[in-house]
Order: C-alpha cells, then sequence, then structure tokens
C-alpha cells in the first residue's frame, strides 16, 4: 500500500495516493512496524511539500523524525537504522527553508543529514544531502566549501549511479567556475553536465542548465550562441507545455535581442510572453482550484486518519493494561505452582513474601495463624522493612485488632490512609498512638485466609505510602491469599499427620516391647529367669522333629534337688528360693553346643541336648553333679552330706515314626526315680529302646 501510494504520488495523484498511505500508515501502527510508519509520513510530507502547504510538510516530516527517535532505541528490530531514516527527512526538511530562500536553516538541515547519512557511505541520499548543502553553500558565497562538498557528492552520485543528481552537481561546478573566473573550467562542466542530462529525460534539469549555459554564454560576450542556445530552449520547454519555464525564456530572450537592437525577434518574444501569461495564469487558476480541492480532500482524509489514530491509541492501552493483567495472572498462577510443591511452612510464607514484593514496595509483610484453642492469632512469620521482627499473638477477642476483625468477619480490610480510615475498623481510639512505631505505614491490607469457613489465618500488606493498593494489588492479593490458604492448610495437615503417624510408631514401639515381655514373662521362669516348663514344651517338641528329620541322637536330663524341702524348713523359703537361683545360674552357665535349660517345675530342671546320644549326655550330666558338689552350697540337713547336691536322670533316643516324646521324658522322670532310689547325688541313664 505504501508502494502504491508513492506510485500515485509520482503521478501528482496525491487523493489517491493519499488514501493508500493513510491505509498503509494504520496498518503499520497497529503492528507496530515502525520503520514503514516513518517512510508513510515522509511520503505525507512530500504531497504536502508538492502542492506547496510547507507548514503541513513540516509537520508530517516532524512525525517521522519523532519516530526515528524511538527506533533509535531499540537498534535491531528494525530494516534500517534511524540515520538512514533521518538522514532522509532533514534533506527534505532542507529542501523546504531552500525553497522558501532560507538559505541558514537550509544549511543547518543539509548538514545535519550530510552528517547522519555520511555514517552510511550516503546510502539513504545517494550523496543529493552533500549536493544540496553545496548549492546552499554556493549560494552563501562560501564557493571553496562548496566545490569540495560537490566533489565528495559526485563521489556517491557516481557510486549509486544518481543521474539527476550528476547533472545537477556538474551544473552546480559550471557556474561555481563561472563566479570565479574560470571560464574553460565552467565551459568543460556545462558540457559534462549535458552529456549527462542527455542519457535521462528530465526536462526539468535539462532546461535550468541550458539557461544557466545561455546566461554564460552571454556573460563571457558569445551573444549569438547565447541567442540560439535560447531557441533551442524554448522549443524543449513548448513541447512539454512547461509555461512559466517559457515565460522564463521568452524574458531572457527578449533581453538579449533588445541588447542585439534586433526589434523584429524581441517582438515575437514579446508576444509570445503574453500569449504564455495568458495560459499560464489560466492554467494556474486551474491549479490553485485543483489545489484547494486536494488540499480540503487532505484535510478531511488527515481528519479521519487522526480518529483512526485515537482509536488505535486506545487499542495500544487497552493492549497494555491486558499485558499487564496477563502478567498478573502469571504472578499468581507461577506462585501457585510453586507453592504446591512444597509443604514446608517458612518456604510457604517466603515464596508468598517474595510475590508480593515482585509486584509491590511492601514495607510490612505479615502472616498470622488462627489457634482456636489457645483463641488467638499468632504470628508466624514478620518482616517489617525486610527484617524479620519478634512474632507475637494476638488475643482473638482483642477489639482493637484489624487483624481480628478481618478474621472475625472473614472480610478483606484495605486502607489507603490509615489516619483517616482506622476508626472504621477497630474500636480504639488511640491506635495509632499505640502503633506508633509503624505510624508511618500508611496503607495496609489485611486479608482473610479460610477455606470453607474454617479459619486458617490472615495476611497481612503494609506500606509507608499512602493508596498503594490499587483494585488490581487488590485482587492479586485477593488471589495469592486463597492460594496461600490451601497451602497453608495443607502444610499444618501434613505436619499434624507427620505427628500422628509418630505418635503410632512410638505406641507401636511400646506394644512390641510390652509384647516382648509378655512373651518372655510368658515363656521364663519369674524366680530363676531361665525358661520355664511352657518354652520347655515347645522346645522339646522343636528339637524332637529336627532329630527325626536329621536322624541324629536327642537326649534329655532331668534333675532335682536333694533334700530340697529340709532346706527350706531350716533355711527359710527365702533362702530356698535364692538357692534355686544360684542352682540356675551355673545351669545356665555350664550350657554348651545348643543345648537348653529349663526349669521343670518346684525343685526340677531339664535340660535338653540335640545332637547328643546317651553316653555324651551321662558326661555331660555326671560333670554338672559335680559343679553343682563344688558349689559347696551348705545343706546341714541333707541327708547325703553337708552341701546341696542334685540327683539326675538322662533318656536319649534316635528318634523315629515309633518313638514319642511322652514316653522318652517319662524314661527321664524313671531313670531319675531310680537314681534317688538308688542314694541320690548320682546320675542313671537309659536309652529309648532299652525300656520296654
Ligand atoms: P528329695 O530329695 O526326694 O527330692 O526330697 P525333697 O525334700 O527335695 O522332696 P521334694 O522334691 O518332694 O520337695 C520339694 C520341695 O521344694 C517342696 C517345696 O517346699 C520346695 N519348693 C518347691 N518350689 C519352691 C520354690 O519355688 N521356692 C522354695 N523356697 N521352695 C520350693
Ligand atoms: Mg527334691
Amino acid at each position: 500500500m505504501y508502494r502504491v501510494g508513492v506510485a500515485y504520488l509520482n503521478m501528482s495523484k496525491y487523493e489517491k495516493g493519499m488514501l493508500y498511505l493513510f491505509d498503509s500508515m494504520t496498518l503499520s501502527q497497529r503492528q507496530g512496524i515502525c520503520d514503514l510508519q516513518i517512510l508513510v509520513y515522509i511520503a505525507i510530507g512530500d504531497i504536502y511539500f508538492d502542492i506547496g502547504e510547507y507548514e503541513k510538510s513540516t509537520e508530517y516530516y516532524n512525525y517521522a523524525e519523532k519516530l526515528t527517535k524511538i527506533i533509535s532505541k531499540r537498534k535491531n528490530y528494525y530494516n534500517e537504522s534511524f540515520e538512514f531514516y533521518a538522514a532522509k527527512i532533514y534533506n527534505r526538511m532542507g529542501e523546504i527553508y531552500r525553497i522558501l530562500r532560507c538559505y541558514e536553516y537550509a544549511n543547518i538541515y543539509y548538514n545535519l543529514s550530510v552528517n547522519l547519512d555520511n555514517k552510511l557511505n550516503y546510502k539513504a541520499t545517494f550523496g543529493v544531502a552533500l549536493s544540496n548543502l553545496a548549492y546552499v553553500e554556493f549560494h552563501l558565497g562560501h564557493y571553496d566549501k562548496a566545490m569540495e562538498n560537490l566533489n565528495e557528492a559526485l563521489i556517491y552520485l557516481n557510486k549509486y549511479d544518481y543521474k539527476s543528481g550528476i547533472v545537477e552537481a556538474y551544473g552546480l561546478f559550471a557556474l561555481i567556475h563561472e563566479k570565479k573566473g574560470n571560464y574553460d573550467e565552467c565551459e568543460k562542466y556545462f558540457s559534462k553536465a549535458m552529456a549527462v542530462s542527455s542519457e535521462i529525460s528530465y526536462v526539468y534539469a535539462e532546461i535550468d542548465l541550458l539557461l544557466d549555459y545561455s546566461n554564460f554564454l552571454e556573460n563571457t560576450g558569445k551573444r549569438d550562441v547565447a541567442i540560439g542556445k535560447l531557441d533551442e530552449i524554448y522549443r524543449i520547454s513548448i513541447e512539454n507545455k512547461m509555461y512559466a519555464k517559457t515565460m522564463e525564456i521568452c524574458k531572457r530572450a527578449i533581453t538579449l535581442y533588445e541588447k542585439a537592437n534586433d526589434v523584429n525577434n524581441a517582438n515575437i518574444y514579446y508576444k509570445l510572453y503574453f500569449k504564455y501569461q495568458k495560459e499560464l495564469e489560466y492554467l494556474e487558476l486551474e491549479n490553485r482550484a485543483t489545489n484547494l480541492k486536494s488540499k480540503v480532500q487532505l484535510d478531511n482524509l488527515e481528519d479521519e486518519n487522526k480518529r483512526i489514530l485515537e482509536k488505535s491509541e486506545s487499542f495500544r492501552r487497552k493492549t497494555e493494561e491486558l499485558t499487564e493483567t496477563i502478567k498478573n495472572i502469571s504472578i499468581i498462577s507461577e506462585l501457585g505452582e510453586k507453592i504446591t510443591t512444597t509443604l514446608d511452612l517458612n518456604q510457604i510464607y517466603q515464596m508468598i513474601h517474595n510475590t508480593i514484593q515482585s509486584f509491590m514496595k511492601a514495607n510490612t509483610f505479615g502472616i498470622g495463624l488462627y489457634n482456636e484453642k489457645k483463641n488467638t492469632i499468632e504470628y508466624q512469620y514478620l518482616i517489617e522493612n525486610n527484617v524479620n521482627t519478634k512474632l507475637h499473638e494476638v488475643n482473638y477477642d482483642n477489639p482493637a485488632s484489624m487483624a481480628v476483625k478481618c478474621l472475625r468477619e472473614n472480610k478483606i480490610i484495605t486502607i489507603n490512609d490509615m489516619f483517616n480510615e482506622y476508626s472504621n475498623y477497630v474500636d480504639d481510639l488511640n491506635y495509632i498512638i499505640r502503633n506508633k512505631e509503624n505510624s508511618e505505614l500508611n496503607s495496609a491490607i489485611y486479608c482473610p485466609l479460610t477455606i470453607d469457613n474454617n479459619l486458617i489465618g490472615v495476611i497481612t500488606v503494609q506500606a509507608f505510602e499512602k493508596n498503594s493498593f490499587t483494585s488490581l494489588t487488590i485482587e492479586i492479593i485477593k488471589a495469592l491469599s486463597s492460594y496461600a490458604a490451601i497451602a497453608i492448610n495443607n502444610a499444618i495437615k501434613s505436619k499434624n499427620l507427620l505427628l500422628e503417624v509418630q505418635q503410632r510408631r512410638e505406641v507401636e514401639l511400646q506394644l512390641k516391647d510390652t509384647n516382648n515381655k509378655l512373651i518372655y514373662l510368658s515363656e521364663n521362669d519369674g524366680l530363676t529367669n531361665i525358661p520355664n516348663r511352657r518354652k520347655f514344651d515347645g522346645i522339646i517338641t522343636e528339637e524332637w522333629n529336627k532329630a527325626k528329620d536329621r536322624k541324629s541322637h536327642i537326649s534329655i536330663i532331668i534333675f532335682d534337688i536333694d533334700c530340697f524341702k529340709q532346706y527350706n524348713d531350716n533355711y527359710g523359703h527365702i533362702e530356698g528360693d535364692n538357692c534355686l537361683i544360684k542352682i540356675s545360674k551355673i545351669l545356665s552357665q555350664s550350657l554348651v553346643k545348643n543345648y537348653f535349660a529349663a526349669r521343670y517345675g518346684g525343685d526340677e530342671f531339664v535340660i535338653v541336648l540335640p545332637d547328643t546320644n546317651l553316653e555324651e549326655a551321662m558326661k555331660y550330666g555326671e560333670d554338672f553333679r559335680l559343679i553343682v558338689e563344688r558349689l559347696s552350697l551348705i545343706h546341714k540337713f541333707s541327708t547325703i552330706r553337708d552341701t546341696v547336691t542334685v540327683t539326675l536322670g538322662v533318656s536319649s533316643v534316635l528318634p523315629d515314626n515309633n518313638s514319642e516324646i511322652a514316653q522318652f521324658i517319662k524314661h527321664a522322670d524313671e531313670a531319675l526315680y531310680k537314681a534317688k532310689n538308688k542314694g541320690r547325688n548320682q546320675i542313671i541313664g537309659c536309652e529309648y529302646e532299652n525300656l520296654e
């Protein structure tokens, strides 16, 4: 659309061009294509330039210039650097001042353009800005400076092969040399200029050049040649219907013919002059009417465009607001995501605090949890000016606490001017005085943390500045608070669960311990601490089956303390007990291999000897009998000797399906009985088979 607009501009179809340019502008603005916008502004400026509306033209060049400043700050985004566009704009501004013959201003703008374009090897103006500068310098009489710049301009004009620029530059060279009196040089440059001019069809420049040339011819005394040239220019001008130029040519011709005293020819040109003056007047009127119409249409278009621009401005503002909202939503969702990954309360408090700081300046931030049992709000996290503050608790019946008020009513409290608003929330006329240390806190929010009407606690955010809370920040804090409530509730629940699990584990351990104790008690004898009969019953069956499986021997010894009744009767029960304990102790100590001993009942004990045949069992029993003897527990009332002795009965078997445990034990019992009868303090053993 931009290019179509410029094409219409080049054909002087300004309204059409303008339509395309404005459409292009609207779109480029909406899409943020800043450099296209600049080009469109320049083109619109060019339209106004062409119809001689220089003020409007300047206005659009100024818009364009402002945009170049924007892109200069974001260099990498655009097709061309800001210098490229600015050089184009300044060159045009110079052009306006040049037409208005305000050469000093023109000089300033051309210089600006040249300085920028120089950095780009004159990519923006192809060197035209430089030769324009030279033109102004020429008019200001700075010939050397002008030459210098022209020479440089030519380098770039040639480099970019910009022919009409080259024609103008050579023409200007010729004029400078003429002024300096270098006529040969002057002639040379005129012919150079004319040679290039013939390669292109830029009539306007060609006529100017020829006019300057005929001027030079006249000045150097070649009037006839000069007049001849004028005739030639006249024809070109007429062919191209350039009436203003034709009149200028006529005037020059009249002067020259009069100087040559050629009245006839002078007369002809007088007539022609007036003829074309009429034509021109007519044309000018027509042109002015057209321009006027154009201007009205352009102004309408401009108004329309301004409305569009305003709309797009409000659109931009809305976009900004939406972007802000999206940013805030992402703040909230980010926190939501993070906060659910931890059950650590302190980490949760920290996250909420950090998030709040990311979108506002909070001087004070606190989280208090409701304690139903204690009827308090306990601050768990309190930061004042980035410093952890001593935690405290507030009684839930305190009428002067905003936190209490907030939680009791389950309503957010927002204060943007503490001094004037506090009394709406607390029944305490001294509130400000009491909170003197916080008296600079002019804004405060208290947000309740609740889940399904369960009170969790409160969050408070406070700031020194008045009006710190906008409707947006309030909304964010509300949203954060609901996340916070869930996260804190979960963390507390899990903490309680953990506690419960721990307690349960402790109870379990205690139970296990008790159980072990019970098992111990049920399997051991309370007095002697060695296994009891019940345990023995289990062991003997186990060992019996093992022996049967392995086809190995098993033996059993039952022994009984001799004359223990007398011991009891004479030394007392306690001493009797002690005697039982001592016997048990040495019995335990005497055990070898996988032998097992138990108190069988009263003063009777039993030993199970797996993998042991009768001979080995007899040996072991005899050894034990001697150990008891050697223990020398005084027993003055024994019928055997004056120390405690034992009598042992042994039974041994290679168990098979025909043998029985009961029988096996009974044999040992019988052996013991035999030994008692044979005089005690001795051992008798028997093989299972032998006793049928
Ligand atoms: P024998 O040589 O024939 O075995 O004679 P004895 O006197 O030892 O007779 P018996 O085995 O019948 O007597 C056992 C005595 O052991 C009877 C009872 O007073 C005593 N006794 C049984 N259990 C305990 C006990 O736990 N503590 C004490 N102090 N005495 C017990
Ligand atoms: Mg006894």
